[in-house]
């Protein structure tokens, strides 16, 4: 007797002309294709999953947080994400880490070039909204804190200098500034400045006391006409958290750099507002003052 040649599950799927399909390889056929189908979807969503772990494992990136932020790891894992910080910003300093942040992916932090916290709201509001602790004035006693994070005084805010209660709420730095480009500097070449600090596109919002103590007006709509430009130091929120010191040029004319003192805080307005690009003066996130 000769046996009959395997066939394959395609033609399993037809049946001979005239003859009733039969049901049941029908319904396997399908569900094996239904059973593929789950697979992939689940292997992509695994996939995907686990794509989040790849800046955590390589290089994740370094931010400036939101003020009375935990240390990077209790930070982590004591956001819940709700964007509760982000939604009461008076100048939406606060945004959300992009896909590409492992453990960040939707965390809190600050682009300070593009817009800074100007703690014109006291440095209150976000830490006020945080439901979890993760933006805290007081850090509990079993959370990391870093060398450096404290102020040696209280910062006083130089729109409250004349309150009866001028300090800030904040009593630590989220970062400390730093002139990474002292050649590009206005001052130290000697340079004044005049115009819109970050041009006509520029969207950053500030509050001026001049203007209104209360509302952020944008930067493009407040020019500035300076004879040596100090705008990082005149727009600096604190009291004494930055100079312009004198020193004389190589080619004996008197030229001013910037200093930064131990009052900063780390805020970014200075990098926010410095006219030239890339900015001379930057601020390093969780770093320590250093004179
Ligand atoms: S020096 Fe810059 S970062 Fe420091 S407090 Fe002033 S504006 Fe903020
Ligand atoms: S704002 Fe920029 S260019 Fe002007 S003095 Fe400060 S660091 Fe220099």
């Amino acid at each position: 007797m000769s046996e009959l040649p395997e066939r394959s599950d395609d033609e399993e799927l037809q049946p001979p002309p005239g003859a009733q399909r039969p049901k049941a390889p029908v319904r396997k056929e399908a569900a094996r294709r239904r059973f593929i189908r789950t697979a992939a979807l689940a292997c992509g969503v695994v996939g995907v999953s686990l794509a989040g772990w790849i800046p955590v494992a390589s290089a994740q990136k370094t931010r400036l947080r939101p003020p009375g932020a935990l240390e990077e790891h209790d930070f982590l894992s004591s956001c819940i994400k709700c964007g509760q910080c982000v939604q009461v910003c008076p100048v939406a300093a606060i945004k959300l880490g992009d896909l590409d942040e492992g453990f960040g992916i939707g965390v809190p932090y600050i682009d300070a070039r593009n817009q800074a916290c100007d703690f014109s709201c006291d440095a209150v509001q976000c830490i006020l909204a945080c439901p979890t602790g993760a933006l805290t004035y007081k850090k509990p006693e079993f959370a990391q804190k870093r060398a450096g994070m404290k102020l040696s005084r209280d910062p006083v805010l130089k729109a409250k200098a004349k309150d009866a209660e001028p300090t800030l709420n904040l009593k630590e730095r989220i970062g400390v500034a730093r002139l990474a480009h002292p050649e590009a500097c206005l001052a130290v070449q000697g340079k004044g400045f005049k115009g819109q600090a970050r041009g006509a596109n520029f969207k950053g919002t500030m509050r001026y006391m001049e203007v209104d103590r209360w509302k952020p007006v944008p930067v493009r709509d407040h020019p500035y006409e300076r004879a040596v430009c100090d705008l990082c130091v005149s727009e600096c929120p604190i009291q004494d958290a930055i100079k312009l010191e004198e020193f004389t040029g190589a080619d004996g004319s008197k030229r001013h750099r910037p200093v930064v003192l131990e009052q900063c805080v780390g805020c970014g307005v200075c990098e926010m507002i410095c006219p030239v690009e890339p900015a001379a003066i930057v601020v390093d996130e969780r770093q320590e003052w250093k004179a």
